[in-house]
């Protein structure tokens, strides 16, 4: 197990720092123009797959960080770049996830390079799981895998929403019910290869923020795909539903729910997306109110203004220590006894909110026109207390973590 630590080692410093050149030289200047034609950028996206910052194998080399450090230092960097960009680059990794938390080695193998494409080729992946019915309560979830036994193929019926590259995506990982009867335990994961007929693009949405992301509705109508592409294949389904079936028969205890294990390892990724924006919008007003004259001083010198600063600095140092601290227990498989990656997220993606605000109130007039940044941050910050889990359902799963009460 790595001791953890709050010295990056000099290979991890290297990496930030090379990503923040990325973010500072590339990105920022680009922000406000992608913002604006709210279309995927996909020319920074070619940018950073030809110097190797979107490929399968930087993000593979973070992930196993041992330290646990690798994502979130990258996701502040990138996310303190442009958050809306940034979440065009990143975007693949949540549907990378899906496959690696539960695909075999051989899909992991075929399918996660074709999420990435390559530098001259690129391409972006699309993870599906929300539906207009099934936001916070995924066991509400309609889209149905049926099996087909004779042709060795599950047919795939639904519309899901919200997807991240959703319709644009080479590969689409999709979330389906396989066993009504079993609720949240009865879905399963399948790859819907590039081309797949039957699958396409519903409404694409127009934003409050990270409006260079996509985001749109996928509509499955009879989409056919191989018995292969169900993740982690047939056999252990149907291990897994047959224990689910068991339980749910002699009411027994609650199954351990592995999918919140994994939210609870994932969530601080998004945390740090958050410090990375709080972060930005907090320089931003620092410089400002260290130049901005009123008074014949400049705004700093109020108190009014410094204590804000000051408590602005204070959340976002405070967060990036919760996402580390929750970052290091995920990827040594520490149990997440009190939902500490929750927790992360929670006080990340509200420090986020806030930081913003005070951004923009600081800035004064300025920090309420697109000719500063920080009204752009501001509208980004808002999807982090509302993606992979709003604040309301960390705050549900942290109390019945440290309850043991199955609050409603
Ligand atoms: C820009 C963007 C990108 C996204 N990307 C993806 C993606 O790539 N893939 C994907 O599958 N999904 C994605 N999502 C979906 C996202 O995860 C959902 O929007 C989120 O889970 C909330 O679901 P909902 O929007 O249906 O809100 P609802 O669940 O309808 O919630 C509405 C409000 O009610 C509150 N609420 C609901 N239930 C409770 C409760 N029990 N107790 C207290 N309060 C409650 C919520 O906190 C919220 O404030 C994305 C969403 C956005 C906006």
């Amino acid at each position: 197990m790595a001791e953890f630590s709050f010295e990056l080692d000099d290979d991890q410093k290297a990496v930030r720092d090379w990503i923040h050149g990325f973010a500072a030289d590339v990105m920022r200047p680009a922000a406000a123009e992608w913002d604006e034609r709210e279309e995927t950028p996909w020319p920074i996206i070619q940018e950073a797959a030809k110097i190797g910052l979107y490929s399968l194998d930087f993000y593979a080399q973070q992930y196993f960080d041992p330290t646990g450090l690798g994502i979130p230092m990258t996701m502040e960097e990138l996310f303190w770049g442009d958050a809306g960009i940034a979440l065009s680059i990143v975007g693949t990794g949540l549907a990378a996830v899906g496959v690696l938390a539960n695909g075999t080695e051989e899909q992991i193998g075929t399918w996660i390079p074709q999420m990435y494409g390559d530098a001259d080729d690129v391409k972006v992946a699309a993870f599906c799981s929300s539906e207009p019915d099934a936001g916070s309560d995924v066991g509400s979830m309609r889209t149905r895998a049926v099996y087909d036994e004779a042709k060795d193929e599950w047919v795939l019926n639904g519309t899901k929403t919200w997807a991240t590259n959703g319709g644009i995506a080479n590969v689409h990982v999709v979330v389906a019910v396989v066993d009504p009867d079993l609720g949240s335990k009865g879905h399963a994961s399948f790859i819907v290869p590039p081309g797949t007929p039957g699958l396409s693009q519903g409404q694409k949405f127009k934003k409050h923020g990270i409006r260079a992301s996509h985001t749109a509705e996928v509509v499955l109508d009879q989409v056919r795909v191989p018995g292969s592409c169900l993740l982690g294949g047939k056999e252990k389904l149907d291990e897994r539903l047959a224990r689910a079936r068991e339980r749910a028969k002699s009411g027994g205890e609650r199954l351990k729910n592995a999918a919140m294990a994994t939210f609870e390892a994932s969530r601080p990724a998004v945390g740090a997306m958050a410090v990375g924006t709080a972060r930005a919008a907090y320089e931003v007003a620092l410089d400002y109110a260290k130049t901005r004259q009123q008074f014949g001083r400049p705004i700093i010198d109020n108190q009014g203004v410094a204590f804000q600063l000051a408590d602005m600095r204070t959340r976002i140092d405070a967060a990036r220590l919760m996402v580390w601290r929750a970052s290091w227990m995920a990827v040594n498989g520490r149990p997440f006894e009190s939902a500490e990656g929750s927790m992360s997220k929670l006080f990340a993606s509200e420090t986020a909110k806030q930081v913003t605000a005070q951004a923009v109130q600081i800035l004064g007039g300025n920090g309420f026109t697109r000719e500063y940044p920080v009204e752009r941050m501001h509208r980004d910050a808002a999807i982090y207390t509302i993606f992979e889990g709003t604040s309301e359902i960390q705050r549900l799963v942290i109390a019945r973590t440290l309850s043991g009460v199955q609050i409603r």
